[in-house]
């Protein structure tokens, strides 16, 4: 008999929908330039303003509003980036105000970028946030100055799923003179989004992460607001973006943005009751267990979950061999076992940071694949609680 498989890491990356499959499928021998007149070129061109529209109508933007870019990190470090202009005095005549303003959860590619630009002449403030992983929208207000170029605000955390106020986020950044971006990658196609309703001047959004291809994602810039490309060179996205696009990754990503739009209202109510499911069953049948993030405003796909007594890579080893796959909250991008800075952030002690994994759903999981991980993961703490040298020793 084969193991049985239940993926539930959905936040790191999502399996291609099948209907995306098919649809690459076709377009593979599609190999046009977009950026040449002929028959050929149209061709694929079409294709590509095809997906742009598809993109732009999902947020309610214009198509022009919308580039297409290699991904969400992408996305992410274009728009901070042209705060580099400011500080380093790129030729550029968009000149930006050299100060940024952004949040201590972010994902790293708008930490890691953000702490380049320090070294580059801008300066940062990073929000903090309460225990549920909210930042305070005074805090915010009280930091933005005249040097604020850009706000930049996530709308839904990776790891513990806590929404923030984007709407009244942006409108503080306005009020104060403030361009606004918010990192949607992980809401995109999950919660509705519309750009004009929210008042966001930019917004990034990656394909893999609601089952369309790996290396395409697209980033929203109102019309009017001064741009300073991250890749230069040729003309593609208006000179907004070089580099000949990646025809079949903007095929796959207006795909799986269709498909959403079809499918997204009735999963959520699946999903929810898929992980109200799970957070009972944990509570009902695991002593000692706290839920990271937001009771309420939260992406119902992510439950992320501290152990007392057990370490975060034991609990996904030990839940790996049972065919479930989960992720931790520590950030071993670096191999590193460094506490994840996000639940640190909420404030809570190291152990319980240590302690955490984070299960994220998605289109695929069933109630069959929540009883299996409630059969399983009992039997796995309690095993990993009995080697500890410190759990239930007090
Ligand atoms: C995955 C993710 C990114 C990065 O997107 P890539 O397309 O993988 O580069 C950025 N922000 C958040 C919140 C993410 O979850």
């Amino acid at each position: 008999m084969t193991q049985r498989q239940v993926y539930l890491d959905h936040n790191s990356t999502t399996p291609l929908h099948p209907e995306v499959a098919k649809t690459l499928t076709e377009a593979m021998t599609v190999f046009g330039n977009p950026s040449s007149m002929h028959a050929f070129g149209r061709q694929a061109k079409g294709m590509v303003n095809e997906a742009r529209e598809r993109v732009a109508s999902f947020i309610g933007a214009l198509p022009e509003e919308v580039i297409f870019v290699g991904s969400g990190s992408e996305g992410n470090n274009t728009v901070l980036s042209i705060l580099g202009c400011a500080a380093t005095g790129c030729s550029c005549d968009r000149v930006h105000k050299p100060h940024i303003v952004t949040t201590a959860i972010e994902h790293p590619c708008i930490l890691e970028t953000s702490k380049c630009l320090t070294g580059r002449g801008s300066k940062v403030t990073y929000l903090g946030v309460d225990e549920y992983g909210k930042i305070d929208l005074k805090e915010l207000r009280d930091s933005i100055t005249e040097q604020t170029g850009v706000v930049s605000v996530m709308m839904a955390n990776n790891e513990i799923g806590t929404l923030q106020d984007v709407r009244e986020a942006a409108r503080i950044a306005h009020e104060k003179g403030a361009l606004f971006h918010t990192d949607a990658v992980q809401a995109f196609g999950k919660i509705p989004i519309n750009v004009h309703d929210l008042g966001v001047d930019f917004l990034t959004a990656s394909a893999h992460k609601i089952y369309g291809p790996k290396g395409v994602g697209a980033l929203y810039v109102r019309r009017g607001v001064q741009f300073c490309p991250l890749i230069h060179g040729g003309h593609q996205e208006r000179g907004r973006r070089a580099g000949t696009e990646n025809t079949l990754g903007i095929v796959g990503m207006g795909k799986s943005v269709e498909m959403r739009s079809l499918e997204m209202a009735d999963e959520a109510a699946r999903i929810t009751s898929l992980r109200q499911t799970l957070k009972a069953g944990i509570e009902e049948r695991i002593p000692d267990v706290w839920f990271n993030g937001h009771p309420t405003d939260t992406l119902q796909s992510t439950l992320n979950v501290s152990f007392a007594g057990a370490e975060g890579e034991s609990i996904l080893l030990y839940l790996d061999l049972e065919g479930i796959a989960v992720s931790t909250g520590s950030a071993c991008a670096s191999g590193s076992l460094d506490p994840s800075h996000v639940l640190m952030a909420t404030g809570m002690p190291v152990e319980r940071a240590h302690g955490s994994i984070r299960m994220s759903l998605g289109r695929g999981n069933t109630m069959q694949d929540v009883e299996y991980v409630l059969d399983k993961l009992p039997g796995i703490i309690s095993r990993i609680r009995e080697m500890s040298t410190v759990y239930g020793r007090k």
